[in-house]
Protein backbone atom coordinates (compact mmCIF):
# COMPACT_ATOMS: atom_id res chain seq x y z
CA UNK A 1 0.00 0.00 0.00
CA UNK A 2 1.20 3.20 -1.13
CA UNK A 3 0.09 7.18 -0.31
CA UNK A 4 -0.01 8.77 -3.88
CA UNK A 5 -1.44 12.54 -4.74
CA UNK A 6 -4.84 12.93 -5.70
CA UNK A 7 -3.34 14.80 -8.67
CA UNK A 8 -0.67 12.96 -10.05
CA UNK A 9 2.16 13.44 -8.02
CA UNK A 10 4.15 10.18 -7.55
CA UNK A 11 7.47 10.98 -6.13
CA UNK A 12 8.29 10.97 -2.38
CA UNK A 13 8.31 7.73 -0.24
CA UNK A 14 4.98 7.25 -0.43
CA UNK A 15 4.48 5.88 3.32
CA UNK A 16 1.95 6.12 6.17
CA UNK A 17 4.26 8.50 8.01
CA UNK A 18 5.21 10.87 4.55
CA UNK A 19 1.88 11.65 4.40
CA UNK A 20 0.79 12.49 7.69
CA UNK A 21 4.75 14.66 7.68
CA UNK A 22 3.72 16.57 4.89
CA UNK A 23 -0.02 17.01 5.31
CA UNK A 24 -0.96 17.86 1.79
CA UNK A 25 1.44 16.58 -1.78
CA UNK A 26 3.58 18.65 -3.57
CA UNK A 27 1.27 19.23 -6.10
CA UNK A 28 -1.58 20.46 -4.31
CA UNK A 29 -3.11 17.31 -4.14
CA UNK A 30 -4.19 15.00 -0.88
CA UNK A 31 -2.58 11.93 -0.22
CA UNK A 32 -4.67 8.85 -0.63
CA UNK A 33 -4.25 5.08 -0.43
CA UNK A 34 -3.48 3.16 -3.65
CA UNK A 35 -5.27 0.05 -2.02
CA UNK A 36 -7.31 -1.25 1.17
CA UNK A 37 -6.78 -3.82 3.39
CA UNK A 38 -9.90 -5.54 3.84
CA UNK A 39 -11.19 -6.74 7.18
CA UNK A 40 -13.22 -10.22 6.67
CA UNK A 41 -16.33 -11.50 8.87
CA UNK A 42 -14.40 -13.11 11.38
CA UNK A 43 -12.31 -10.06 12.00
CA UNK A 44 -15.20 -8.14 12.26
CA UNK A 45 -16.87 -10.64 15.02
CA UNK A 46 -13.62 -10.36 16.91
CA UNK A 47 -13.91 -6.75 17.39
CA UNK A 48 -16.98 -6.85 19.69
CA UNK A 49 -14.88 -7.58 22.64
CA UNK A 50 -12.06 -4.97 22.17
CA UNK A 51 -11.99 -1.69 24.00
CA UNK A 52 -11.68 0.92 21.85
CA UNK A 53 -7.99 1.31 21.81
CA UNK A 54 -7.62 -1.88 20.69
CA UNK A 55 -9.98 -1.47 18.39
CA UNK A 56 -8.44 1.75 17.04
CA UNK A 57 -5.06 -0.41 17.28
CA UNK A 58 -6.13 -3.36 14.76
CA UNK A 59 -7.60 -0.76 11.94
CA UNK A 60 -5.09 2.02 12.44
CA UNK A 61 -2.18 -0.68 12.19
CA UNK A 62 -3.43 -1.53 8.76
CA UNK A 63 -3.44 2.20 7.36
CA UNK A 64 0.17 2.82 8.95
CA UNK A 65 1.73 -0.09 7.88
CA UNK A 66 5.35 1.56 8.81
CA UNK A 67 4.67 1.81 12.61
CA UNK A 68 5.36 -1.10 14.52
CA UNK A 69 3.00 -2.41 16.74
CA UNK A 70 4.63 -1.04 19.91
CA UNK A 71 4.59 2.01 18.06
CA UNK A 72 0.92 1.85 17.43
CA UNK A 73 0.34 0.51 20.78
CA UNK A 74 1.87 3.84 22.63
CA UNK A 75 -0.14 6.11 20.08
CA UNK A 76 -3.28 4.32 21.04
CA UNK A 77 -3.00 4.16 24.34
CA UNK A 78 -2.18 7.90 24.90
CA UNK A 79 -5.17 8.66 23.02
CA UNK A 80 -7.94 6.88 23.96
CA UNK A 81 -8.01 5.74 28.22
CA UNK A 82 -10.00 7.37 30.73
CA UNK A 83 -8.03 10.32 31.23
CA UNK A 84 -8.91 12.01 27.91
CA UNK A 85 -12.11 10.49 27.01
CA UNK A 86 -15.43 10.73 29.90
CA UNK A 87 -16.81 7.52 28.88
CA UNK A 88 -15.63 3.92 29.23
CA UNK A 89 -17.08 2.89 25.86
CA UNK A 90 -14.81 6.14 24.23
CA UNK A 91 -18.03 6.73 21.69
CA UNK A 92 -20.92 5.18 23.05
CA UNK A 93 -24.46 4.15 21.14
CA UNK A 94 -27.51 5.29 22.49
CA UNK A 95 -30.60 3.78 21.02
CA UNK A 96 -33.29 6.73 20.30
CA UNK A 97 -36.41 5.62 18.60
CA UNK A 98 -36.15 4.42 16.01
CA UNK A 99 -32.45 4.69 15.10
CA UNK A 100 -28.98 4.68 17.33
CA UNK A 101 -26.46 7.91 17.72
CA UNK A 102 -23.03 7.88 17.77
CA UNK A 103 -21.91 9.99 20.74
CA UNK A 104 -18.85 11.12 19.15
CA UNK A 105 -18.36 14.37 22.09
CA UNK A 106 -17.04 12.39 25.44
CA UNK A 107 -13.21 13.71 24.74
CA UNK A 108 -11.91 16.53 25.91
CA UNK A 109 -13.00 19.22 24.58
CA UNK A 110 -16.39 18.05 23.81
CA UNK A 111 -16.52 18.22 20.07
CA UNK A 112 -15.55 14.99 17.65
CA UNK A 113 -12.46 16.09 16.09
CA UNK A 114 -11.04 15.39 19.71
CA UNK A 115 -10.91 11.35 17.93
CA UNK A 116 -8.79 12.53 15.41
CA UNK A 117 -6.72 15.26 17.16
CA UNK A 118 -6.12 13.12 20.52
CA UNK A 119 -4.07 10.49 18.36
CA UNK A 120 -2.94 12.92 14.76
CA UNK A 121 0.13 14.55 17.19
CA UNK A 122 1.13 11.34 18.64
CA UNK A 123 1.01 9.70 15.10
CA UNK A 124 3.18 12.83 13.97
CA UNK A 125 5.68 13.01 16.25
CA UNK A 126 6.53 9.40 15.35
CA UNK A 127 6.48 10.03 11.90
CA UNK A 128 9.10 12.86 12.61
CA UNK A 129 11.38 9.91 13.80
CA UNK A 130 10.73 7.22 11.19
CA UNK A 131 11.28 9.50 7.34
CA UNK A 132 14.30 11.20 9.77
CA UNK A 133 13.12 14.50 9.81
CA UNK A 134 15.73 16.56 11.99
CA UNK A 135 13.36 19.68 12.03
CA UNK A 136 11.01 20.06 14.71
CA UNK A 137 6.90 20.82 13.84
CA UNK A 138 5.42 24.48 14.23
CA UNK A 139 1.62 23.80 13.33
CA UNK A 140 -0.03 26.56 12.47
CA UNK A 141 -3.96 26.44 12.69
CA UNK A 142 -7.21 28.77 11.68
CA UNK A 143 -10.17 28.13 13.23
CA UNK A 144 -13.72 28.84 13.60
CA UNK A 145 -14.31 27.13 16.96
CA UNK A 146 -14.30 23.40 17.25
CA UNK A 147 -10.73 22.81 15.50
CA UNK A 148 -8.32 24.90 17.56
CA UNK A 149 -9.52 23.81 21.03
CA UNK A 150 -9.53 20.07 19.56
CA UNK A 151 -5.57 20.91 18.26
CA UNK A 152 -4.11 22.07 21.67
CA UNK A 153 -5.46 19.72 23.63
CA UNK A 154 -3.67 17.10 21.28
CA UNK A 155 -0.57 19.18 20.89
CA UNK A 156 -0.08 20.15 24.03
CA UNK A 157 3.06 19.48 25.26
CA UNK A 158 3.82 16.42 22.59
CA UNK A 159 7.63 16.35 21.86
CA UNK A 160 9.03 18.26 18.78
CA UNK A 161 5.69 20.16 18.12
CA UNK A 162 5.17 23.56 18.76
CA UNK A 163 1.06 25.38 17.94
CA UNK A 164 -0.35 28.42 17.47
CA UNK A 165 -4.15 28.72 16.90
CA UNK A 166 -5.42 31.85 15.24
CA UNK A 167 -9.44 32.75 15.97
CA UNK A 168 -11.18 35.66 14.40
CA UNK A 169 -12.34 37.96 17.19
CA UNK A 170 -15.74 38.09 15.47
CA UNK A 171 -16.93 35.02 14.79
CA UNK A 172 -16.56 32.40 17.97
CA UNK A 173 -18.65 31.48 20.97
CA UNK A 174 -18.30 32.50 24.65
CA UNK A 175 -17.40 29.18 25.68
CA UNK A 176 -15.02 28.43 22.43
CA UNK A 177 -12.97 31.41 23.08
CA UNK A 178 -12.85 31.04 26.90
CA UNK A 179 -11.87 27.15 25.94
CA UNK A 180 -9.04 28.37 23.95
CA UNK A 181 -7.80 31.39 25.85
CA UNK A 182 -7.33 29.34 29.24
CA UNK A 183 -5.24 26.42 27.41
CA UNK A 184 -2.30 25.35 29.26
CA UNK A 185 0.65 23.87 28.12
CA UNK A 186 4.64 25.05 27.04
CA UNK A 187 4.41 24.07 23.61
CA UNK A 188 1.39 26.61 22.31
CA UNK A 189 0.23 29.94 22.00
CA UNK A 190 -3.07 31.80 21.01
CA UNK A 191 -4.21 34.46 18.67
CA UNK A 192 -6.88 36.42 18.15
CA UNK A 193 -7.28 37.75 14.79
CA UNK A 194 -9.02 40.60 14.06
CA UNK A 195 -11.62 39.96 11.70
CA UNK A 196 -13.99 37.33 10.74
CA UNK A 197 -12.59 33.60 9.88
CA UNK A 198 -11.95 34.29 6.25
CA UNK A 199 -9.42 37.17 8.00
CA UNK A 200 -7.72 34.81 10.30
CA UNK A 201 -7.35 32.22 7.21
CA UNK A 202 -6.16 34.52 5.16
CA UNK A 203 -3.37 35.62 7.07
CA UNK A 204 -2.19 32.38 8.55
CA UNK A 205 -2.07 31.47 4.36
CA UNK A 206 0.02 34.37 4.19
CA UNK A 207 2.71 33.13 6.42
CA UNK A 208 2.73 29.60 4.97
CA UNK A 209 3.15 31.27 1.70
CA UNK A 210 6.30 34.03 2.92
CA UNK A 211 9.36 32.66 1.38
CA UNK A 212 11.49 35.00 4.29
CA UNK A 213 9.48 33.03 7.14
CA UNK A 214 10.47 29.86 5.61
CA UNK A 215 14.14 31.05 5.96
CA UNK A 216 13.91 32.09 9.65
CA UNK A 217 12.35 28.72 10.43
CA UNK A 218 14.78 26.98 9.11
CA UNK A 219 17.71 28.88 10.73
CA UNK A 220 16.02 27.26 14.08
CA UNK A 221 15.33 23.94 13.31
CA UNK A 222 11.47 24.35 12.42
CA UNK A 223 9.01 23.79 9.50
CA UNK A 224 5.38 24.90 9.70
CA UNK A 225 2.68 22.70 9.24
CA UNK A 226 -1.00 22.57 9.71
CA UNK A 227 -4.03 20.27 11.40
CA UNK A 228 -6.36 21.14 9.40
CA UNK A 229 -8.57 17.34 8.54
CA UNK A 230 -7.16 17.02 4.75
CA UNK A 231 -4.11 15.12 6.70
CA UNK A 232 -4.23 11.74 6.58
CA UNK A 233 -3.35 11.51 10.16
CA UNK A 234 -6.45 13.00 10.74
CA UNK A 235 -9.02 10.79 9.03
CA UNK A 236 -7.50 7.58 9.48
CA UNK A 237 -8.52 7.66 13.17
CA UNK A 238 -11.85 8.32 12.42
CA UNK A 239 -12.11 5.15 10.03
CA UNK A 240 -12.03 3.56 13.47
CA UNK A 241 -15.23 4.81 15.29
CA UNK A 242 -17.49 3.56 12.17
CA UNK A 243 -16.16 -0.05 12.97
CA UNK A 244 -16.50 0.48 16.69
CA UNK A 245 -20.06 1.49 15.99
CA UNK A 246 -20.77 -1.41 13.96
CA UNK A 247 -19.00 -3.97 16.87
CA UNK A 248 -21.80 -2.28 19.20
CA UNK A 249 -24.76 -2.84 17.07
CA UNK A 250 -23.80 -6.82 16.53
CA UNK A 251 -22.63 -7.31 20.26
CA UNK A 252 -26.14 -5.88 21.50
CA UNK A 253 -28.20 -7.85 19.01
CA UNK A 254 -29.18 -4.50 17.40
CA UNK A 255 -27.82 -6.85 14.33
CA UNK A 256 -26.89 -10.09 13.13
CA UNK A 257 -23.21 -10.28 11.68
CA UNK A 258 -23.03 -9.11 8.21
CA UNK A 259 -25.93 -7.21 8.17
CA UNK A 260 -25.53 -3.52 6.43
CA UNK A 261 -26.11 -0.57 8.53
CA UNK A 262 -26.87 3.27 7.65
CA UNK A 263 -24.75 6.06 8.61
CA UNK A 264 -26.63 9.49 8.60
CA UNK A 265 -23.08 12.32 8.80
CA UNK A 266 -22.99 15.85 9.77
CA UNK A 267 -20.82 17.06 7.24
CA UNK A 268 -18.84 20.60 6.24
CA UNK A 269 -15.28 19.82 5.36
CA UNK A 270 -16.55 16.22 3.59
CA UNK A 271 -13.88 14.86 6.08
CA UNK A 272 -15.96 13.01 8.83
CA UNK A 273 -18.33 11.17 6.10
CA UNK A 274 -15.21 10.23 3.63
CA UNK A 275 -13.41 8.11 7.09
CA UNK A 276 -17.22 6.03 6.61
CA UNK A 277 -16.10 5.82 2.87
CA UNK A 278 -12.66 4.37 3.72
CA UNK A 279 -14.71 1.83 6.69
CA UNK A 280 -16.73 0.17 3.73
CA UNK A 281 -13.80 0.30 1.61
CA UNK A 282 -12.04 -2.15 4.31
CA UNK A 283 -15.00 -4.53 4.45
CA UNK A 284 -17.60 -2.54 6.48
CA UNK A 285 -21.60 -3.36 5.84
CA UNK A 286 -22.59 0.13 4.74
CA UNK A 287 -25.61 0.15 2.84
CA UNK A 288 -25.70 3.93 2.25
CA UNK A 289 -24.00 6.66 3.81
CA UNK A 290 -25.82 9.77 3.94
CA UNK A 291 -24.91 13.35 3.97
CA UNK A 292 -26.52 15.88 6.56
CA UNK A 293 -25.79 19.37 5.63
CA UNK A 294 -27.18 22.87 7.33
CA UNK A 295 -28.38 25.76 4.94
CA UNK A 296 -24.81 25.92 2.89
CA UNK A 297 -25.89 22.88 1.39
CA UNK A 298 -23.29 22.78 -1.75
CA UNK A 299 -22.68 19.09 -0.92
CA UNK A 300 -26.67 18.21 -1.14
CA UNK A 301 -26.89 19.55 -4.60
CA UNK A 302 -23.42 18.52 -5.67
CA UNK A 303 -24.79 14.75 -4.56
CA UNK A 304 -27.82 14.95 -6.53
CA UNK A 305 -26.99 16.57 -9.89
CA UNK A 306 -23.39 15.81 -10.19
CA UNK A 307 -22.60 20.14 -10.32
CA UNK A 308 -20.61 21.29 -7.49
CA UNK A 309 -21.15 25.14 -7.08
CA UNK A 310 -19.59 27.35 -4.41
CA UNK A 311 -21.21 30.76 -5.95
CA UNK A 312 -23.75 31.19 -3.17
CA UNK A 313 -24.27 32.94 -0.43
CA UNK A 314 -22.28 32.36 2.83
CA UNK A 315 -24.83 31.66 5.80
CA UNK A 316 -23.35 31.58 9.60
CA UNK A 317 -25.46 29.00 11.08
CA UNK A 318 -26.56 28.14 14.45
CA UNK A 319 -24.41 24.67 13.15
CA UNK A 320 -21.48 26.83 12.76
CA UNK A 321 -18.84 24.20 12.15
CA UNK A 322 -20.35 22.94 9.37
CA UNK A 323 -20.67 26.31 7.85
CA UNK A 324 -18.60 25.51 4.82
CA UNK A 325 -18.83 26.14 1.00
CA UNK A 326 -15.70 24.88 -0.29
CA UNK A 327 -15.36 20.84 1.40
CA UNK A 328 -12.10 19.85 0.87
CA UNK A 329 -11.74 16.29 1.20
CA UNK A 330 -14.52 15.68 -1.52
CA UNK A 331 -11.15 15.45 -3.44
CA UNK A 332 -10.27 12.13 -2.33
CA UNK A 333 -13.63 10.83 -3.17
CA UNK A 334 -14.04 12.37 -7.12
CA UNK A 335 -10.15 10.63 -6.88
CA UNK A 336 -11.75 7.09 -5.78
CA UNK A 337 -14.91 7.59 -8.26
CA UNK A 338 -12.41 8.12 -11.50
CA UNK A 339 -10.35 5.40 -10.56
CA UNK A 340 -7.83 7.56 -10.08
CA UNK A 341 -7.74 9.68 -12.90
CA UNK A 342 -5.34 12.12 -11.40
CA UNK A 343 -5.52 14.50 -14.88
CA UNK A 344 -9.55 14.57 -14.33
CA UNK A 345 -9.39 15.48 -10.61
CA UNK A 346 -6.52 18.01 -10.91
CA UNK A 347 -8.67 19.96 -13.79
CA UNK A 348 -12.06 20.06 -11.87
CA UNK A 349 -9.55 21.38 -8.81
CA UNK A 350 -8.42 24.01 -11.40
CA UNK A 351 -12.18 24.34 -12.12
CA UNK A 352 -13.26 25.05 -8.39
CA UNK A 353 -10.90 27.51 -8.10
CA UNK A 354 -10.62 29.65 -11.04
CA UNK A 355 -14.63 29.66 -11.74
CA UNK A 356 -16.34 28.03 -8.18
CA UNK A 357 -17.74 25.63 -10.43
CA UNK A 358 -16.97 22.01 -11.94
CA UNK A 359 -19.34 19.22 -13.14
CA UNK A 360 -18.99 15.55 -12.32
CA UNK A 361 -19.16 12.99 -15.67
CA UNK A 362 -22.59 10.99 -15.52
CA UNK A 363 -20.58 8.21 -14.68
CA UNK A 364 -18.45 9.23 -11.94
CA UNK A 365 -21.78 10.12 -10.47
CA UNK A 366 -23.54 7.27 -10.72
CA UNK A 367 -20.90 5.18 -8.87
CA UNK A 368 -21.25 8.22 -5.92
CA UNK A 369 -25.05 7.98 -6.08
CA UNK A 370 -24.79 4.41 -5.41
CA UNK A 371 -23.80 4.76 -2.13
CA UNK A 372 -24.45 8.46 -0.89
CA UNK A 373 -27.71 10.30 -0.58
CA UNK A 374 -27.90 13.73 0.17
CA UNK A 375 -30.40 16.24 2.02
CA UNK A 376 -29.94 19.34 4.07
CA UNK A 377 -31.87 20.70 6.84
CA UNK A 378 -32.51 24.63 7.84
CA UNK A 379 -31.76 26.39 11.04
CA UNK A 380 -35.07 26.57 12.45
CA UNK A 381 -36.13 23.05 11.60
CA UNK A 382 -33.06 21.93 13.39
CA UNK A 383 -33.98 24.20 16.60
CA UNK A 384 -36.93 22.52 16.03
CA UNK A 385 -35.86 18.75 15.81
CA UNK A 386 -33.69 19.76 19.02
CA UNK A 387 -37.33 20.58 20.92
CA UNK A 388 -39.04 17.59 19.45
CA UNK A 389 -36.95 14.87 20.25
CA UNK A 390 -36.20 16.11 23.89
CA UNK A 391 -40.28 16.90 24.10
CA UNK A 392 -40.35 12.76 22.55
CA UNK A 393 -37.77 10.89 24.08
CA UNK A 394 -35.82 12.92 26.59
CA UNK A 395 -32.47 13.35 24.76
CA UNK A 396 -30.30 16.16 23.74
CA UNK A 397 -29.06 16.90 20.39
CA UNK A 398 -26.94 19.32 20.04
CA UNK A 399 -27.44 21.58 16.54
CA UNK A 400 -25.10 20.07 13.97
CA UNK A 401 -26.51 16.34 15.37
CA UNK A 402 -30.05 18.05 15.11
CA UNK A 403 -29.21 18.55 11.32
CA UNK A 404 -28.61 14.44 10.83
CA UNK A 405 -31.43 13.41 12.51
CA UNK A 406 -33.49 15.44 10.49
CA UNK A 407 -31.70 14.26 7.46
CA UNK A 408 -32.25 10.63 8.91
CA UNK A 409 -36.22 11.68 8.73
CA UNK A 410 -36.49 12.56 5.12
CA UNK A 411 -34.00 9.69 4.23
CA UNK A 412 -36.78 7.00 5.50
CA UNK A 413 -39.62 9.14 4.51
CA UNK A 414 -38.27 9.49 1.06
CA UNK A 415 -36.97 6.18 0.50
CA UNK A 416 -38.75 3.90 2.31
CA UNK A 417 -35.13 2.20 2.97
CA UNK A 418 -35.44 0.00 6.15
CA UNK A 419 -31.77 -1.01 6.81
CA UNK A 420 -30.63 0.43 10.58
CA UNK A 421 -29.65 4.02 11.27
CA UNK A 422 -26.56 5.40 12.65
CA UNK A 423 -26.74 9.19 13.64
CA UNK A 424 -23.34 10.38 14.40
CA UNK A 425 -23.56 13.09 17.23
CA UNK A 426 -20.47 15.36 16.40
CA UNK A 427 -20.99 18.07 19.50
CA UNK A 428 -22.23 17.58 23.35
CA UNK A 429 -25.28 20.13 23.12
CA UNK A 430 -23.35 21.82 26.15
CA UNK A 431 -20.88 23.24 23.79
CA UNK A 432 -23.82 25.26 21.81
CA UNK A 433 -26.10 25.54 25.34
CA UNK A 434 -26.99 29.10 23.87
CA UNK A 435 -28.69 27.94 20.66
CA UNK A 436 -30.38 24.79 22.67
CA UNK A 437 -31.42 26.97 25.04
CA UNK A 438 -33.16 28.48 22.93
CA UNK A 439 -34.66 25.36 21.17
CA UNK A 440 -35.96 24.38 24.40
CA UNK A 441 -37.75 27.62 24.44
CA UNK A 442 -35.78 29.14 27.60
CA UNK A 443 -35.22 32.98 27.50
CA UNK A 444 -31.51 33.73 28.35
CA UNK A 445 -31.18 36.81 30.21
CA UNK A 446 -28.98 39.20 29.10
CA UNK A 447 -25.65 39.77 30.17
CA UNK A 448 -25.66 35.91 31.18
CA UNK A 449 -21.88 34.55 30.79
CA UNK A 450 -20.91 30.76 29.58
CA UNK A 451 -21.39 29.42 33.28
CA UNK A 452 -24.28 30.26 33.50
CA UNK A 453 -26.07 29.05 30.47
CA UNK A 454 -24.47 25.69 30.91
CA UNK A 455 -25.59 25.82 34.49
CA UNK A 456 -29.38 26.94 33.04
CA UNK A 457 -29.04 23.83 30.79
CA UNK A 458 -28.23 21.20 32.97
CA UNK A 459 -30.63 22.54 35.36
CA UNK A 460 -33.64 22.47 32.51
CA UNK A 461 -32.36 19.12 31.47
CA UNK A 462 -31.04 17.34 34.46
CA UNK A 463 -27.86 16.68 32.09
CA UNK A 464 -24.68 16.87 33.44
CA UNK A 465 -22.24 19.88 32.00
CA UNK A 466 -18.87 18.09 30.69
CA UNK A 467 -16.18 19.02 33.23
CA UNK A 468 -13.80 20.37 30.46
CA UNK A 469 -16.74 23.02 30.16
CA UNK A 470 -17.97 23.89 33.60
CA UNK A 471 -16.34 26.97 35.40
CA UNK A 472 -14.64 28.33 32.54
CA UNK A 473 -15.03 32.03 33.52
CA UNK A 474 -13.21 30.90 36.54
CA UNK A 475 -10.07 29.71 34.44
CA UNK A 476 -7.19 31.83 34.66
CA UNK A 477 -6.64 33.28 30.83
CA UNK A 478 -3.07 32.67 29.41
CA UNK A 479 -3.35 33.72 26.18
CA UNK A 480 -4.25 37.53 25.49
CA UNK A 481 -2.26 38.24 22.03
CA UNK A 482 -4.36 40.26 19.20
CA UNK A 483 -2.87 40.35 15.75
CA UNK A 484 -4.03 42.39 12.42
CA UNK A 485 -4.01 39.32 9.73
CA UNK A 486 -1.56 41.53 7.83
CA UNK A 487 0.79 41.35 10.95
CA UNK A 488 0.44 37.96 12.16
CA UNK A 489 4.16 36.92 10.79
CA UNK A 490 6.16 38.80 13.70
CA UNK A 491 3.55 37.24 16.11
CA UNK A 492 4.77 34.00 14.58
CA UNK A 493 8.62 34.70 14.97
CA UNK A 494 8.31 35.80 18.17
CA UNK A 495 6.92 32.43 19.27
CA UNK A 496 9.44 30.29 17.56
C1 LIG B 1 -16.13 19.75 12.25
C2 LIG B 1 -17.50 19.44 12.66
C3 LIG B 1 -18.44 18.88 11.76
C4 LIG B 1 -18.13 18.61 10.30
O1 LIG B 1 -17.16 17.63 10.11
P1 LIG B 1 -16.41 17.50 8.69
O2 LIG B 1 -15.36 16.49 8.89
O3 LIG B 1 -15.85 18.87 8.40
O4 LIG B 1 -17.42 17.10 7.71
C5 LIG B 1 -19.71 18.59 12.23
N1 LIG B 1 -20.07 18.86 13.51
C6 LIG B 1 -19.20 19.38 14.40
C7 LIG B 1 -19.66 19.67 15.79
C8 LIG B 1 -17.90 19.70 14.01
O5 LIG B 1 -17.04 20.24 14.90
Amino acid sequence: MRYISTRGFMGGEGTPSDAVRSGIAPDGGLFVPDSLPRLNLNELQGMQTLSYAKRAHQILSLLFEDFSDSEMETCVAWAYNSRTFNHPAVVPLVRVADRDILELWHGPTSAFKDLALQIMPQLLSHALVKTQESDDMLILVATSGDTGKAALEGFKDVPRTKIMVFYPMDGVSDVQRLQMITQEGTNLSVVAVNGNFDDAQTGVKRIFADPEIKGFMQKRGLKLSSANSINWGRLAPQVVYYFSAYSDMVSNGSINPGDCVNFVVPTGNFGNILAGYYAREMGLPIHRLICASNDNNVLTDFLRTGRYDRNRPFYQTNSPSMDILISSNLERLLFHATDGDSLQVAEWMNALNTKGVYSLSQQALDRIQKLFWADWCSQSDALLAVRQVWDKHHYLLDPHTAVAWKVCDSYQTQTCDKTPNIVLSTASPFKFADNVLTALGHQSQDGDGPDQMLNALSLATGWKVPGNLSHLQQKAVRHQLVGDKEKLGHIVKGFA
